[in-house]
């Protein structure tokens, strides 16, 4: 039998490259719910739409799409907006910075959740957010919730910055995922929060394998 598995978190906390294992480990689709929303940031600055400028913004969630593309060379699903590969633009600190305001407005999340439950309806999926658990699947069999130290978590996000090529001050970084968490947590539409039957997982002093295998064990439990 095929599963759902939901993945939600804090930001950097690893949500990501655990979820993306999993799914390589059991044959599962594997999608980041973080990319579609970062998709809409993008979309709204490049066209010079404010955020609080609901019209438009209506209009432009029924004009743009956001889909995922397997890469053949690295075998990686990247988002593409309007039919191009956006990846690294969605990644910087420009998006980072403006994404958790797009996503209190309540038309985003509504357009964003109806795209991901469509997406799950044929199953074998693991799906990383905030709001899997609670709200886009509240029925999924396996629901994780991850969390790690601050530090921890904006020296990953370092890192991964800087191999893209982006050198950002940890304080910028820290900053910013203490921020976008915050926003995250106390918006009105499915704020950030662990499910009532997610498992809690501290990734600060663990390995990604020991991340990975935490889930699985979920899956054949
Ligand atoms: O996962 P990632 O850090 O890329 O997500 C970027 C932002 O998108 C989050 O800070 C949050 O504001 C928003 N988000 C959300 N609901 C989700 C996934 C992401 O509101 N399911």
């Amino acid at each position: 039998q095929k599963l759902v598995i939901a993945i939600d978190g804090y930001s950097s906390c690893g949500k990501s490259t655990t979820a993306k294992a999993v799914a390589a480990a059991l044959g599962y689709a594997y999608i980041d719910t973080g990319a579609m929303y970062r998709a809409v940031t993008l979309y709204l600055l490049e066209n010079k739409i404010a955020f609080d400028d609901l019209p438009r913004i209506e209009q432009a969630l029924h004009d743009m799409h956001i889909t995922f593309k397997r890469n053949r060379r690295t075998g990686r699903n990247e988002l593409c907006l309007d039919g191009q590969v956006r990846e690294d633009e969605i990644r910087q600190m420009y998006i980072s910075n403006n994404v958790s305001e797009v996503s209190v407005i309540p038309a985003v999340r509504h357009a964003m959740v109806r795209q991901q439950q469509r997406m799950g309806r044929k199953r074998g999926i693991v799906m990383d957010g905030r709001d899997i658990g609670t709200t886009v699947f509240p029925d999924a069999e396996v629901k994780v919730f991850m969390t790690a130290d601050t530090h921890t978590r904006a020296l990953r996000r370092q890192e991964e910055l800087a191999e893209k090529g982006e050198q950002v001050e940890l304080e910028a970084i820290i900053e910013n995922l203490t921020k976008r968490d915050y926003i995250d947590s106390t918006r009105a539409e499915s704020p950030l929060r662990r499910a009532a039957d997610a498992v809690l997982l501290d990734t600060t002093h663990i390995t990604i394998d020991e991340q990975v295998d935490f889930v699985l064990e979920r899956v054949s439990a």
